[in-house]
């Protein structure tokens, strides 16, 4: 099923991307665990080298599995196209590296993800590549930090852990006005909640391994492109507008339109970092997609429930979930993530640091994981794990201080949820 802009979300979720298999009338998407693909010729090869033709030659560029994955996210997103790869991580690195260069830098949220913080402010150094790190509810700072070295900006829809909402169609209106792609992950709204491209959004980053695949057992990224992009308006992004000395001169933003960024990221991306998605994980991640708007609607019913009754406990000093009327991004919900502010967000204990130990240890149902998005509740202590690499102001900044747990609400009945809560909060807290 292509090319069906008319269908809605619970529809595109199961039917996007998969077709009766061609050669058995398969109704699922069958697990194509192969390496390889026979040519039909000399000539069907050298067309493929090319590219010149689309096909598939190996699995390390592409696979039937992981083709229905991508087309499937980029449908969600409303993307013109996607690349899978291994995790979220991959992603990131797949999405920055057509766009950078050694001495070129990244415009980012002070508020993402622990590991994001630490792949931008410590790994991508050693590709020459840097990050200027910026409060993202100061839209000014947002415009400042950008200077003619900058290649792309990049915030969370959703931020992890704190579930702050950033206001996209103001970040938008600075890189559009700079000429520079604004790069979203949305890994912890998913396109159910947000589609940050409907925001003004150039790329759309994931870890599959979260809601989109749901379960826990995979983990996976992908690269939504918007395909609205001109990358030859100026020479900034010469690897999709110059001419690719290994695809004889190739120009990806003149031979492939809205579909550069895509072809770039599998026929050099995947080809030469080769961070592949395999067809199991494309499998299991599709499974997950077809209940995607089922899960997210009952996440955020309990993470609303659970998040109120949190709010009025006096063991806790704060909740940071957006979905309340307390919280200042309250206001951006309606616009931003009309559905829901998703299920991920902080609280405040009293009693800091041991409290906090003593709460993750003392939970029953929530399991005390570096994971989110999945059916189960998850619980983290992020200053004594995910964040534990950053400073302690990146900490705070990150909304991951000492005294604060992130929790992931899953799809459990509330009240069991809540009890679970209530119990381990009168071990931590006396
Ligand atoms: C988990 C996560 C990542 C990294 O994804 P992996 O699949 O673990 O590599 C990036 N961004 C956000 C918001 C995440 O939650």
């Amino acid at each position: 099923m292509t090319d069906t802009p008319h269908y809605g979300f619970d529809t595109l979720q199961v039917h996007a991307g998969a077709r009766p298999d061609p050669a058995t009338g398969a109704r699922q998407v069958p697990i194509y665990q192969t390496t390889a693909y026979v040519f039909r010729d000399a000539d069907h090869a050298a067309a493929l080298f090319n590219l010149q033709e689309v096909g598939y030659i190996y699995s390390r560029l592409t696979n039937p599995t992981v083709a229905a994955l991508q087309e499937r996210i980029a449908t969600l997103e409303g993307g013109a196209g996607a690349v899978c790869c291994s995790s979220g991580h991959a992603a990131q690195i797949m999405a920055l590296f057509p766009l950078m260069a050694p001495g070129r830098n990244i415009v980012a949220s002070s508020r993402l993800y622990g590991g994001t913080v630490t792949q931008f402010s410590q790994t991508i150094k050693r590709f020459g590549w840097s990050a200027k790190f910026v409060d993202f509810d100061d839209h000014d700072a947002v415009a400042a930090a950008i200077d003619d070295d900058t290649r792309a900006v990049f915030c969370e829809a959703i931020a992890n852990p704190g579930g702050h909402i950033t206001d996209l169609d103001a970040i938008s209106a600075i890189t559009d006005a700079a000429g520079i792609p604004l790069i979203v992950d949305n890994t912890s709204a998913t396109p159910y909640l947000c589609r940050p491209i409907e925001h003004g959004a150039t790329l759309v980053v994931h870890s599959t391994t979260k809601y989109l695949t749901g379960n826990g057992t995979v983990t996976g990224g992908c690269v939504v492109d918007s395909g609205k992009f001109d990358w030859a308006a100026n020479d900034k992004f010469p690897s999709l507008s110059a001419p690719e000395p290994a695809y004889h001169g190739l120009k990806f933003a003149e031979t492939f339109g809205p579909l550069a960024f895509t072809f770039h990221g599998i026929a050099i991306g995947l080809r030469d970092l080769g961070m592949t998605m395999n067809p199991q994980a494309a499998h299991y991640t599709l499974m997950g997609i077809e209940t995607l708007s089922l899960r997210m609607d009952r996440h955020v019913q309990n993470a609303m429930t659970i998040a109120k009754w949190l709010e009025n406990d006096p063991r806790v000093d704060y909740v940071t979930y957006a979905g309340l009327d307390s919280s200042p991004y309250a206001k951006l919900v309606p616009k931003i993530c009309p559905k829901g502010a998703g299920a991920l967000f902080t609280i405040a204990v009293k009693g800091g640091y041991d409290a906090c130990v003593k709460l993750v240890d003392s939970l029953e149902i929530f399991s005390h994981v570096a994971n989110l998005g999945d059916t189960r509740s998850l619980i983290i202590h992020s200053a004594s794990t995910t964040h534990r690499q950053l400073t302690p102001e990146q900490q705070i900044a990150a909304g991951a201080g000492p005294n604060i747990v992130r929790l992931s609400i899953g799809i459990e009945d509330a009240k069991d949820l809540i009890a679970d809560l209530d119990q381990a909060l009168a071990k931590a807290v006396s």
